[in-house]
């Protein structure tokens, strides 16, 4: 298929309204903003879809049921997004079916209200949902049990009980709301094969969820393209006029696909792009390469760039940047790139070859040290990363009470904040931080040091015989500066000082337990994780994107972790954004 650009940029609407599918339109004088428009179109649908995860299926699927043609392209080989690797705790309150069956009263207000109460804040004084758009909120709450029934009606499956606390965040504090898509048989993202049979109604997973939207998908006609990367947004004109298409890349080839109603961005965030995110946050450099749900999918911003390249702004970012929730996160396991606590590759995976190792899992803070670049120990191992709120999570929990801030005991785990510290080198970003351990805290933690659980191949993980054999082997591309030998020499005696004595000097951590003394050592990778986006690109109740006029972009919409004014961690917001986005896109007038 090939496609004549030619710098043939044609202007606003005249070039749009003459567009059609396979049709060329005489080229005319480009100003020199203009985005460059399609001459010819490859596909066309009503609607189109960008990103089959949590936001595009449901998406695809109600545009499609609405009567809507529905084309959903899909960057990677298969369709699920982080969302097929998540645990499946999906949060959709305000009174759904299941919750009325065990009694709890919530509705539409009481949800909004929980995601609007200013005075929840957290043990560190960051408030969860001080910051949230109304309107978006007001959004979520009226459609959340819709949203959440609408599921059950297309094959989705929970764990038979009744609502909890358990799994997602920044959920409200009133009732429990938190449901499990029970991951039945379908073939597990992490495993390459389903679970073991007597799990498979009662484990939460994200499988559990996609699958089944993928086959309803299918079924209603949704039209996949895998493979099919978007690549830019079309619009008449740069800032005004409807949007009209995307253009995708499929094999090398760009395809321009027409949408004649709208175009729904369900991309997935922005934190696997480094310059985008170090736009939150100046600390986020290279290292933080470790992103969770990787390498199932990438969260590149590609969304967002192509929103804002046709004029729509970013909203609600304090969200990204306030200290609580999973924006940031303590690795669960370590000596593997992608050291994501919820999430293990395992050989059999269809991504393994790219994870390339399993990884450690810790089960005691106490079996290691963690030092930075230089060798050195920056906080106590045993700290957590930042919390978030949730049902219960505030005791005597009035809705709107000044006591609950008021009570709040201040407990600020800065763990993350150490971690990103740095070595006052004058530079941004935190660096490599690694857990060094000894042949002894192998035993006791029950590990086998070598692939496929580590991936020493790539630099992640390195044992020696001595401290500084092992300091001077550590070589990857983040590791600004070598590890001094002498440093890490030192850090491992003064902490086995602190076992003998029973008292962390340094950082107070609880009664260190064990020295590190018996070879080999080890050093593996323990570099925090980013995991949540929590601010993107404006939208309004009906996830129409705005520009920063305030305006709505004709024919554009956007939901998700690539939406922004919505503190709430995973897939409650995203299913429902995709929801309301597909059934508000299909209602538009063909363009
Ligand atoms: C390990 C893990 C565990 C989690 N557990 C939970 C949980 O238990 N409960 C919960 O509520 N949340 C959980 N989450 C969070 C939740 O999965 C995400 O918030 C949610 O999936 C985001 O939905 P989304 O539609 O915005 O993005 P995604 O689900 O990531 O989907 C985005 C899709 O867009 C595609 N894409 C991106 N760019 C392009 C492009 N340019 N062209 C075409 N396609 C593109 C991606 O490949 C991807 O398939 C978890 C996340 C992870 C990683």
């Amino acid at each position: 298929m090939s496609i004549s650009k030619r710098g043939l940029l044609l202007s606003g609407g005249t070039a749009a309204a003459a567009l059609a599918v396979g049709q060329t339109v005489a080229p005319q004088l480009a100003v020199a903003q203009a985005p460059a428009v399609p001459v010819t179109w490859q596909r066309e649908a009503d609607v189109i879809v960008i990103g089959a995860g949590a936001t595009g299926l449901p998406a695809a699927i109600v545009a499609r049921e609405a009567g809507a043609s529905v084309i959903l392209v899909e960057a990677e080989k298969d369709i699920g997004g982080h969302a097929i690797t998540s645990g499946g705790n999906v949060p959709l309150g305000g009174g759904t079916s299941v919750q009325k069956k065990y009694g709890i009263n919530d509705s539409p207000d009481l949800l909004f209200r929980d995601l609007t109460d200013w005075s929840v804040v957290e043990p560190n004084g960051f408030p969860d949902y001080r910051y949230n758009d109304r309107e978006i909120i007001r959004a979520f709450a009226d459609n959340s049990a819709p949203a959440f029934e609408w599921l059950l009606a297309h094959g989705v499956i929970f764990v038979d009980k009744a609502p909890d606390e358990f799994g997602g965040t920044s959920v409200g504090n009133s009732v429990p709301r938190e449901m499990h898509a029970a991951v039945m048989d379908w073939p597990m993202v992490q495993t390459g094969k389903p679970a073991d049979a007597i799990i498979q109604k009662t484990l939460s997973s994200g499988n559990g969820l996609m699958r089944p939207l993928e086959v309803a998908a299918k079924k209603v006609g949704v039209d996949i393209l895998l493979e099919h990367k978007m690549t830019k947004i079309f619009r008449e004109q740069p800032d005004s006029g409807r949007v009209i298409g995307i253009a995708v890349v499929n094999n090398g080839n760009t395809v321009n696909i027409r949408a004649r109603k709208a175009v729904i961005i369900g991309t997935g965030g922005s934190t696997g792009n480094v310059n985008f995110r170090r736009m939150f946050d100046p600390r986020l450099t290279e290292e933080y390469c470790g992103l969770s749900g990787m390498p199932w999918s990438n969260q590149d911003a590609s969304g967002e760039l192509a929103g804002m390249a046709v004029g729509a702004a970013l909203w609600g970012l304090y969200n990204q940047t306030g200290e609580f929730g999973s924006n940031l996160t303590k690795p669960g396991t370590v000596g593997s790139q992608y050291g994501y606590v919820n999430l293990r590759w395992m050989p059999g995976s269809p991504v393994f070859d790219k994870a390339r190792a399993a990884g450690l899992p810790v089960a005691n803070w106490q079996d290691l040290i963690l030092v930075n670049m230089l060798g050195k120990r920056f906080y106590d191992e045993t700290g957590g990363q930042f919390t978030s709120n949730d049902y219960n999570s505030i005791k005597n929990y009035v809705q709107g009470s000044y006591l609950n801030a008021k009570n709040a005991a201040y407990n600020p785990n800065n763990f993350i904040n150490a971690a990103l510290a740095g070595v006052a080198d004058g530079r941004n970003g935190g660096g490599p931080i690694w857990a060094i351990f000894d042949a002894d805290a192998v035993v006791r933690e029950k590990w086998d040091p070598n692939p496929p659980f580590v991936d020493a191949a790539t630099g992640f993980f390195y044992a020696a015989d001595t401290l500084g054999d092992l300091a001077r082997k550590i070589k990857i591309q983040f590791q600004r500066v070598p590890m001094p030998p002498e440093n890490l020499e030192q850090t491992v005696a003064r902490y086995n000082a602190f076992v003998d004595s029973g008292v962390d000097e340094d950082f107070g951590k609880p009664k260190p337990l064990h020295k590190i003394e018996k070879p080999p050592f080890y050093a593996a990778w323990a570099t925090p994780v980013i995991h949540d986006t929590r601010a993107g690109l404006r939208i309004n109740a009906k996830c129409q994107a705005m520009d920063m006029a305030g305006n709505v972009i004709p024919g554009l919409y956007c939901g998700g972790e690539s939406a922004g004014g919505f503190s709430q961690h995973g897939l409650a917001r995203c299913v429902c954004q995709g929801y309301i986005a597909g059934n508000n896109a299909a209602g538009e007038r063909a363009g």
